[in-house]
């Protein structure tokens, strides 16, 4: 058998989901400013960064994490109050979401997802062999309440995904019709609270109150990316189980440590947080100003909008040294994210946004 034949061979044992699925590829076009993928424009501040840096100094690398890493369950618990045994930690919440679907995986296990939302709930579904449904959004942008009923009732999904503030669109979900997800269906919710730092919004207190109800955090919006730290609360019951499924190491002792500092010494991270808030409702606002622009309003750290050529404007405004994220899909057509950024990345912007919609030939 020549090598050809071996990796045909090879490659048909693999699952045709997976041959057949596009994965998820960012953006890495080089650009001066990086505003396509939702990180937060601020560095961290010193004081935080050198506490973060002497602490790591200290890590003893010979050693494996602590695999139930108590030290930031203990600053989580402090930080929100809930109970650290309801907490399950992921090499980001991407990792979360993975934990979750293998869980409640027996295949056909249905999940429910409203579009557009967060891509890797289809592809991570899709991917352990379960059936994404999805049911389009109203047409503000909030959840359709009736319609994602009617499917629950229906097909009795195992799992529902909210991202609230959603991403693409940047909006929080009525609270109302997520209470009557919880409420009317047998599915664990998820509700991926990734960029609820900007919103001011959390569900947490609804942990009590709700045993289906899981909360997804990352650090990843407020600055800290580079860590791939988030970590989901549940009742103790459920999140015992799923950390059945996580690997033991799954996140190092650097991102466990750093984590815990960020989280205890908040105070530090929150005025950026402010800051991304009041840029975002500058940039809000410059971009209503600009003709041939249609953009969602947001409670998150980026800003959907609407062009007549959303390939053409990606373009121009690349070639201005910005990437911003070109969006596909169903009920996206035209549609470009633009993360905020620091108040001179945003006029930037707003200048390229300017000349190239002005050299768009006229529509018709
Ligand atoms: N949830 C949502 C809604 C997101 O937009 C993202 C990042 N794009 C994530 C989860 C994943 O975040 P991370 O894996 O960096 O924690």
């Amino acid at each position: 058998m020549n090598s050809a034949q071996t990796k045909r061979n090879i490659l048909s044992s693999i699952r045709l989901t997976v041959r057949e699925m596009d994965g998820y590829k960012p953006d890495r076009t080089p650009a001066e400013l990086y505003l396509d993928a939702n990180e937060c424009a601020f560095p961290i501040p010193d004081e935080l960064r050198a506490e973060i840096d002497t602490a790591l100094r200290r890590v003893d690398l010979r050693r494996y994490p602590d695999p139930e890493a108590l030290e930031l369950k203990q600053a989580i618990q402090e930080r929100y109050g809930v109970d650290p045994a309801g907490v399950v930690v992921g090499n980001g919440s991407d990792e979360l979401i993975s934990i979750l679907v293998t869980a409640f995986g027996e295949r056909p296990a249905k999940v429910l997802v409203p579009t557009p939302s967060f891509a890797m709930y289809e592809l991570i579904s899709s991917c352990h062999g379960l059936l994404p449904l999805t049911v389009p959004l109203a047409e503000t942008y909030d959840l359709d309440g009736d319609a994602m009923l009617k499917v629950v009732e229906e097909e009795s999904p195992k799992l529902i995904f909210l991202a609230s503030p959603n991403n693409p669109t940047g909006h929080c979900f009525s609270r109302e019709v997520i209470a009557r997800l919880l409420e009317e269906s047998e599915a664990v919710v998820v509700v991926d609270e990734a960029y609820a730092d900007f919103a001011g919004i959390t569900h947490m207190d609804w942990l009590g109150r709700y045993d289906n109800l899981v909360i997804l955090r990352t650090l990843s919006k407020v600055g800290l990316a580079a860590l791939r730290v988030g970590f989901l609360v549940a009742n103790p019951l459920l999140a015992f189980q799923l950390d059945k499924v996580r690997l033991p190491y799954n996140v190092g002792t650097l991102p466990q440590t750093a984590a815990a500092i960020a989280l205890r010494r908040w105070e530090l991270l929150q005025p950026q947080i402010d800051r991304v808030v009041a840029e975002r409702d500058r940039l809000a606002a410059g971009l209503k100003g600009l003709p041939g622009i249609e953009s969602c309003p947001s409670d998150a750290n980026f800003i959907l909008f609407r062009t007549a050529d959303a390939r053409a404007v990606y373009r121009g405004v690349l070639e201005r040294g910005i990437r911003i994220k070109r969006l596909q899909g169903p009920q996206l057509d035209g549609c470009l994210r633009v993360t905020v950024g620091q108040p001179e990345e945003n006029d930037r912007l707003l200048a390229a946004l300017t000349e190239v919609l002005a050299a768009l030939p006229p529509k018709g």
